[in-house]
């Protein structure tokens, strides 16, 4: 059965997720690791538990979601896998972080053009298979991970408990992003968990009976 553990890293507290199973292999989901401290601690939990990563992926690439990616990709020689949409995004990373003036930004490996992530792809590792869903809105490519075994999604910055993902950013769109969490996460179960980018979990069922954008949407 999957395990799911998050750290919230840097200045944006964004969820980092380290998703293992009974075979000790891990994907490493969205590394934010800042500082040497983040990293350590990113390191010392898959010391910790004897966990051997496999894969390095992110659901989109925000400066957030992407500060750890040089360290992971180097530290346990994997490649970036991403939604090939999200190229830009990546790019502007540089650019971005100049504009928050968050100095010390080690840029990212280029993605690995073999291993593209695109809708209804399976992501495997150990004994555990994820779901890609394509949930752009956010940002212009978003991908969330779905294990319907387990019951959980990964959904990146598309829904938070209560509120949804920003789409003042560029690529993002308010209606893209409404469509991605009617048609992709409200076909789930209400027993899903839904492990967001920023704060704490949620389930399908809560969102959709209390999230006010996604009533207000629907109605
Ligand atoms: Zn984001
Ligand atoms: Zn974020």
């Amino acid at each position: 059965m999957a395990q799911v553990h998050y750290f919230a890293f840097n200045p944006f507290s964004e969820n980092t997720y380290i998703i293992y199973d009974e075979s000790n292999e891990c994907v490493i989901l969205d590394p934010g690791c800042y500082t040497e401290a983040e990293r350590q601690t990113l390191s010392n939990y898959i010391n910790d538990n004897n966990l051997k990563p496999v894969r390095l992926i992110n659901t989109h690439c925000h400066i957030d979601h992407v500060l750890g990616n040089y360290y992971v990709a180097e530290k346990y020689q994997l490649s970036l896998e991403i939604h090939e949409g999200e190229i830009p995004v990546l790019e502007s990373v540089e650019m971005v972080a100049q504009m928050y003036g968050i100095p010390q930004v080690k840029k990212s490996p280029d993605p690995d053009p073999e291993k593209f992530i695109s809708e209804g792809d399976l992501i495997e590792f150990g004994n555990t298979k994820l779901e890609a869903l394509f949930t752009p809105g956010h940002s212009p490519a978003s991908i969330s991970f779905y294990c319907e075994e387990d019951n959980f999604l990964i959904g990146g910055d598309v829904l938070f408990q209560g509120s949804i993902g920003r789409t003042d950013l560029p690529g993002g769109n308010f209606d893209t992003l409404m469509k991605s969490i009617t048609d992709k996460f409200m076909s789930l179960p209400d027993n899903v968990v839904v492990y967001s980018g920023h704060g704490n979990p949620t389930t399908i069922g809560v969102e959709r009976k209390t999230n006010q954008f996604i009533l207000n949407y629907c109605s």
